[in-house]
């Protein structure tokens, strides 16, 4: 019997965010309604809702999602905010950020995958997403300042451009630390300073590009 991708997903926020403690109700409905088996190719579908990331093809993956939800939470968006993000991948944390009612702009620096999650995107009718191709650790001037900032590719420390790209008073979330394991760290951009948190221990892939990483 075909896998019910519907059921599948409400038994992934039930089991792998709200058992965890995640309430956001912004992000629960997004996670509710974003169909997850659509970023993933054909023959992993029926494995989209576990509690996993899986490969997307050239070497990446799309994230665990606990961690997608967990991003998202820290950003507190609301609708309108503006968006940056590196690092689109699928287009799936980009879609449960445009579902939140944001104006999302994704930056992906593999041209595949970057058209691939603009048509999805676009068949699932996301109008306030804008997908381009280069480097992310630049940031897209053209657009800044951003409300908030999301990196979704693990950074050796924070790119100076992403944070100048950042308004006083938004949010910034980045998997920083070594290659194989990072923190995931939650920076809010204040008139006294940057104010910093670390949210957990995370796993992502490298960040390539000017302030990624050399051998990557
Ligand atoms: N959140 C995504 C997963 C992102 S995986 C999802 O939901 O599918 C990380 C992505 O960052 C990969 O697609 C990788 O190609 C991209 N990436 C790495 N370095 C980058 C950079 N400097 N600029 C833009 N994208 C980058």
């Amino acid at each position: 019997m075909a896998l019910d991708y519907t059921q599948a997903r409400q038994r992934m926020v039930q089991e792998q965010l709200l058992e965890r403690g995640l309430h956001d109700p912004l992000v629960l409905d997004a996670m509710r309604q974003v169909p997850r088996h659509l970023f993933v190719e054909e023959h992993l579908r029926d494995r989209a809702y576990e509690d996993h990331p899986l490969p997307i093809g050239e070497d990446q993956t799309i994230s665990q999602p606990y961690m997608i939800a967990h991003m998202a939470a820290v950003l507190k968006l609301a609708p309108g905010e503006q968006v940056l993000e590196v690092g689109t991948g699928s287009g799936y944390l980009t879609a449960i950020l445009a579902e939140q009612g944001a104006e999302v702009y994704s930056v992906e620096i593999i041209p595949s995958l970057a058209s691939r999650a603009r048509q999805t995107l676009h068949e699932l009718g996301y109008g306030n997403v804008e997908v381009h191709v280069g480097d992310g650790s630049l940031g897209w001037q053209a657009h800044a300042p951003f409300d908030a900032v999301v990196i979704g590719a693990a950074a050796p420390g924070l790119p100076r451009p992403l944070l100048d790209q950042l308004r006083m008073g938004g949010r910034l979330v980045v998997p920083m630390g070594e290659e194989d394991l990072q923190s995931l760290v939650c920076i809010w951009k204040e008139p006294g300073g940057i104010h910093e948190e670390y949210c957990g221990e995370c796993r992502f892939v490298k960040l390539r590009g000017e302030h990624g990483w050399e051998s990557a």
